[in-house]
């Protein structure tokens, strides 16, 4: 089956609800012991649930892979699976990365004495150099944000072959319908769930995917000893979202592409970011590890001053952080995504004042540019 058949009839030959095409929302805390002594599927809601099983069996389908688990967000997922690392161990992680993973790394596993390095992951090179006796891992995102750069995933598992590192990547931006890092050899799949996956702005849920066997039992075991589980009636809605997913981020793509092509174009734009501008070094790379751009993208406005003018006179497109869903939502990265990022560091990378990124919604493409036309013009 191609991958929108997946999303629709993936779970068919896995147990099923009441219905062929609605699971049940099963929300018992606790459930009957069959038979003592005698291990059964589902015992307590934290351990396991129906609802959510179904849905994290459909989530390894869809990313092709064996094992998958849902969180109660998608910093849920990305702490759970951190858990297995223990005090002195080494974990280099790209600059680039979600500011949330940033503030777990350094604020958090930090004082257990976990130990990081944050390198431009778009330099094989610097990941290579980067490595020590102690290094465990590897955490990768691409495209990053908000500048959309592409790290070589196929570099990154072959760097970590070679060391016997642990690679982890966070694929939001693109979900498995354009980018499948398990495929690439990429050993733990992590996503935000809050965003495409679930699609409507509506709910918080996070999904781990893997393929070994082993490595899958850590991290359910870090899921049902943490506790950060997503709750029945988020995963039956998370499964409902993944059967549209498909049309979803085609229409947001397509919708980016002649945004891309219109703030590209306009004189009061510097300069756009996005994995196929000319300029971005991972363009080529991109091709070959994802089959599409996904829906966000940023751009530099010519005059700093003007960044509060266009925030206040978009109409159809909203001031909020986050991406993903029908709504097109804009964001300032400097002071919002990357607020805690050092001001000398920001500018460094372009995360100027001035940067404008962009989630693209599902709203017709003639409004879309119509607004920001205006916007633009004031
Ligand atoms: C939003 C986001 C997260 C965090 O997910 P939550 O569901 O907000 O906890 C992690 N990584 C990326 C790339 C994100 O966009």
């Amino acid at each position: 089956m191609k991958f929108e058949t997946k999303a629709i009839h993936g779970l068919k030959d896995t147990e099923k609800g009441n219905c062929e095409w609605n699971n049940t929302i099963n929300m018992a805390s606790a459930y009957k012991t069959k038979s003592f002594g005698e291990p059964q599927d589902f015992e307590y809601g934290r351990v396991s649930n129906p609802t959510r099983s179904e849905l994290e069996k459909l989530m390894a389908i869809l990313e092709n892979g064996k094992h998958g688990y849902a969180f109660s967000s998608g910093m849920a997922a990305i702490t759970s699976v951190f858990t297995r690392f223990k005090a002195g161990d080494h974990i280099i992680l790209g600059t680039d990365i979600y500011g949330g993973t940033y503030r777990i790394t350094t604020d958090i596993f930090g004082k257990f004495n976990l130990k990081y390095t944050f390198v431009d992951a778009t330099n094989l090179d610097e990941i290579k150099n980067a490595v020590r006796p102690e290094t465990v891992a590897i955490f990768i995102e691409t495209p990053s944000n908000p500048l959309l750069d592409i790290t070589d995933i196929r570099g990154v598992v072959k760097i970590a072959k070679e060391h016997g590192l642990l690679t982890i990547a966070d694929n939001t931006f693109l979900t498995p319908y354009l980018q499948r890092p398990l495929e690439l050899g990429i050993d733990i799949v992590v996503h935000s769930a809050t965003k495409f996956l679930s699609g409507h702005h509506d709910i918080i849920a996070g999904i781990v995917v893997v393929n070994d066997d082993k490595l899958a039992e850590d991290v359910w075991f870090a899921q049902k000893a943490i506790g950060a589980i997503l709750p029945p009636f988020d995963s039956w809605l998370l499964m409902r979202s993944l059967k549209t997913l498909k049309i979803r981020v085609d229409t947001a793509q397509n919708n980016t592409l002649k945004l891309l092509e219109f703030f590209r174009n306009h004189p009061a734009v510097k300069k756009v970011y996005s994995p196929i501008e000319d300029d971005n070094k991972g363009k080529e790379i991109h091709k070959t590890q994802a089959s599409g751009i996904g829906a966000v993208f940023s751009f530099i406005l010519k005059d700093e001053k003007k960044v509060k003018t266009f925030f206040e006179n978009i109409k159809i497109a909203t001031l909020a952080p986050s991406l993903g869903g029908p709504e097109t939502l804009v964001t300032h990265p400097s002071t919002v995504t990357h607020a805690e990022m050092p001001e000398e560091e920001k500018n460094a990378r372009g995360i100027t004042n001035s940067m404008v990124r962009i989630a693209v919604g599902l709203e017709n493409i003639d409004d879309l540019i119509e607004d920001f036309k205006n916007a633009l013009e004031k």
